[in-house]
């Protein structure tokens, strides 16, 4: 299996689809700008372009995975130098709002967003579909149940396939890719453990509430890289378009490997990334970096038509 990198592997991509195949497209649900945008919508709509020009007609299921198990902001011993040792600072965004005190829930403002933006596909390509999931909706489907519990019972076997992947360093403690939601306090703030029974108990470090329980008990914060797993098998995924920084950052072969760890049944799929977006200062465009800029869809299919073959692209906001 070979990534396929930006236009080129675009463009060899679309002699190898038939058009129907099922697409994963993965967001932290609280902002939808230009970074977002390439691979939510720019890329799919090139991709679908590219099907046309050799005579297939796009019909994919773009699946947008809306992770509201994502922790609201990192915390650990340094997130920036030790970024496999981390956990919420707080809570996950099932339970974040947006703020000035609304009783709006931060997923729930910013899924339609961003299903109207992946919907843009859809006028130009009717036979595409555009399928929102959250983690919390897929809860109690057998495979995120499954790699769940797996995950919490094997973070060492995580944290090496990390180390020797992602060649970055990986401390022995704190190790944890799975944490459940205090039931009481609703904060991510403590130590979950499998017993050998399959009960889970939590201990919150937050007010103190030890809770047992069963997996179906809780919500929880689920490190995204294995999050994946689930993902790809319940919904049956041919390919995942993603940013570029991600094949930096190893996930490829990360993702082959935790496949392996979990013995994961899952059909060969491909992946496509897609160049950078980098905003002010050079740094990749993110919302927790600052630098996010939201242009519409044909002002930046303009820019990123403009360098297209380029692995980054900058957008800069308008002095
Ligand atoms: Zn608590």
């Amino acid at each position: 299996m070979k990534p396929y990198m930006y236009y080129k592997g675009l463009q060899k991509l679309a002699t190898e689809l038939r058009g129907n195949e099922n697409i994963y497209l993965g967001i932290r649900p609280y902002g939808f700008h230009s970074g977002n945008m390439l691979p939510f919508v720019i890329y799919p709509y090139l991709l679908c372009a590219e099907l046309k020009k050799l005579g297939k007609t796009p019909k994919f299921n773009f699946y947008i995975f809306l992770n509201d198990w994502e922790q609201d902001k990192l915390d650990g011993p340094n997130p920036i130098t030790y970024p496999y040792n981390v956990y919420p600072a707080n809570t996950t965004f099932q339970y974040v709002y947006v703020k000035n005190g609304s009783k709006t829930n931060i997923v729930d403002k910013w899924e339609p967003v961003i299903v109207k933006g992946v919907k843009t596909i859809t006028s130009y390509f009717k036979q595409t579909k555009v399928l929102a999931v959250r983690n919390s909706h897929m809860k109690r489907n057998k495979f995120m149940k499954r790699y769940l519990l797996e995950t919490l019972k094997n973070p060492d076997e995580i944290a090496s396939i990390l180390r020797e992947r992602t060649k970055r360093t990986v401390l022995e403690d704190p190790l944890s890719y799975v944490l459940a939601v205090c039931p009481k306090c609703l904060l991510v703030r403590g130590q979950t453990t499998l017993l050998s029974n399959n009960k889970i108990v939590h201990i919150c470090k937050s007010c103190d509430m030890i809770t047992k329980g069963e997996y179906e008990d809780f919500d929880y914060w689920f490190y995204h890289k294995p999050l994946a797993i689930p993902r790809l098998e319940a919904y049956r995924i041919d390919l995942c378009i993603t940013g570029g920084d991600h094949f930096t950052e190893g996930d490829f072969h990360t993702r082959q490997d935790l496949i392996r760890l979990f013995n994961a049944k899952i059909k060969p799929f491909k992946v496509l990334y897609t160049p950078v977006v980098l905003g002010y200062n050079n740094e990749r465009m993110g919302k927790s970096k600052k630098n996010d800029v939201a242009i519409s869809f044909q002002e930046l299919l303009k820019i990123v038509k403009k360098n297209i073959g380029s692995d980054t692209i900058e957008i800069y906001e308008k002095p």
